[in-house]
């Protein structure tokens, strides 16, 4: 590993003051950001170190909301009363990812901005647009069984890899950010940034801006939700394939839904086809299967991921039949 300047600080505003130097980077738990500096993936020249912030509280907001700042960990937030009574989904996938170990260290915000588990990304002897632009993408065309058949471009098929966005995205989480100047606030639907020509740029958060929480909108009182992850093997592996559902029933009709895929995308994937398809219709097998041909609607396949259209049908199909049973 190459020598950077490290500070530990107490304050947001000493953390903002940190951050404003070119090629400085917050860490938190670490488990995506040293993993990548081992491997020269990530260079920073200055690493500033957040752990002392105090941004690990979860809060009931008088609105109905959850506020949940960047830096509860992980097994925190899947444990805690108000997520598993409330947001059943999120505590799922929360603990569908990653080991118990590093859910103790993993935060909410480095989980949000967790890089891609893709390859040739994680190997500098390869070429790979997003970890050096106008390189070239490896995966195109080569061996690509993990990528995404969903939001890629011909820059880039990379997958986001984290089970907790895909919850939040569901769920309709809203992303807290601030900078020396301002602070702002930035529906999940807007934060992640589909490739394009610029796979570099993975979200809207700006240098010298800092994750503070995400809050959480109240559910209505009738909802269930559910998040089922397929992978490789059971445990400690990231998803091939992965649902989140929040349905409202009224007897057999679905009153509402909201529905979230991870594991086939470049980002968290909202699948606002896969909703309509479902409102206002039983909860039957006819209107899953027309709910999940809608959400992969459009689906790219490449050389070795075929696979994972149907196999993200059939998870989004037996999520929506556990969540209504
Ligand atoms: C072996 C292994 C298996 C895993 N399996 C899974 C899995 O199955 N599912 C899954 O979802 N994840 C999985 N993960 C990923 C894990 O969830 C992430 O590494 C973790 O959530 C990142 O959080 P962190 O606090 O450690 O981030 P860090 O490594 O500290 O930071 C990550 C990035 O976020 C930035 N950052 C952190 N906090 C903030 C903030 N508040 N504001 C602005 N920027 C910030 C950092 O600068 C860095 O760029 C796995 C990881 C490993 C190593
Ligand atoms: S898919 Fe994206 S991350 Fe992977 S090699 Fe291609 S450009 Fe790099």
């Amino acid at each position: 590993m190459e020598s950077f300047h490290y500070s530990k600080v107490a304050t947001v505003n000493d953390a903002l003051a940190g951050i404003a130097s070119s090629g400085a980077k917050f860490v938190a738990g670490g488990t995506t950001l040293i993993d990548l500096m081992k491997l020269y993936v990530e260079r920073p020249t200055a690493i500033v170190d957040i752990n002392s912030l105090p941004l690990d509280r979860i809060e009931s907001q008088p609105d109905g909301s959850l506020k949940i700042g960047a830096l509860v960990r992980n097994s925190d937030l899947a444990h805690h009363d108000l997520v598993r009574k409330s947001y059943p989904v999120l505590s799922q996938a929360l603990l569908s990812g990653a080991s118990p170990q590093l859910r103790n260290m993993a935060t909410t915000g480095g989980n949000l901005l967790q890089r891609t588990r893709c390859y040739y990304f994680r190997d500098v002897n390869y070429p790979c647009n997003k970890r050096q632009p106008g390189s070239g993408c490896s995966a195109i065309g080569a061996y690509n069984r993990i990528h995404a058949v969903l939001g890629g471009s011909e820059n880039c098929i990379a997958t986001h890899p984290s089970d907790m966005a895909v919850a939040m995205m569901a769920i309709g989480a809203a992303i807290h950010i601030s900078s020396a100047k301002n602070s702002r606030i930035v529906p999940i639907v807007q934060f992640y940034l589909l490739p394009g020509d610029t796979p570099n740029i993975e979200t809207v958060l700006k240098p010298g801006e800092i994750i503070t929480h995400v809050t959480l909108p109240a559910l209505p009182s009738n909802a269930r939700s559910f998040y089922l992850k397929r992978r490789d093997r059971a445990s400690y592996e990231f998803a091939l394939a992965s649902a989140a559902v929040i349905v409202e029933t009224d007897g057999r009709k679905i009153h509402r839904a909201q529905i979230a895929l991870g594991g086939v995308a470049t980002i968290p994937w909202r699948a606002p086809a896969a909703e309509q398809a479902l409102a206002g219709h039983q909860a039957d097998e006819q209107t899953f299967r027309d709910a999940a041909d809608a959400a992969l609607r459009g689906a790219k396949l490449h050389k070795y991921n075929g696979f994972k259209v149907e196999l993200a049908k059939r998870t989004l199909i037996r999520a929506l039949q556990t969540v209504t049973a």
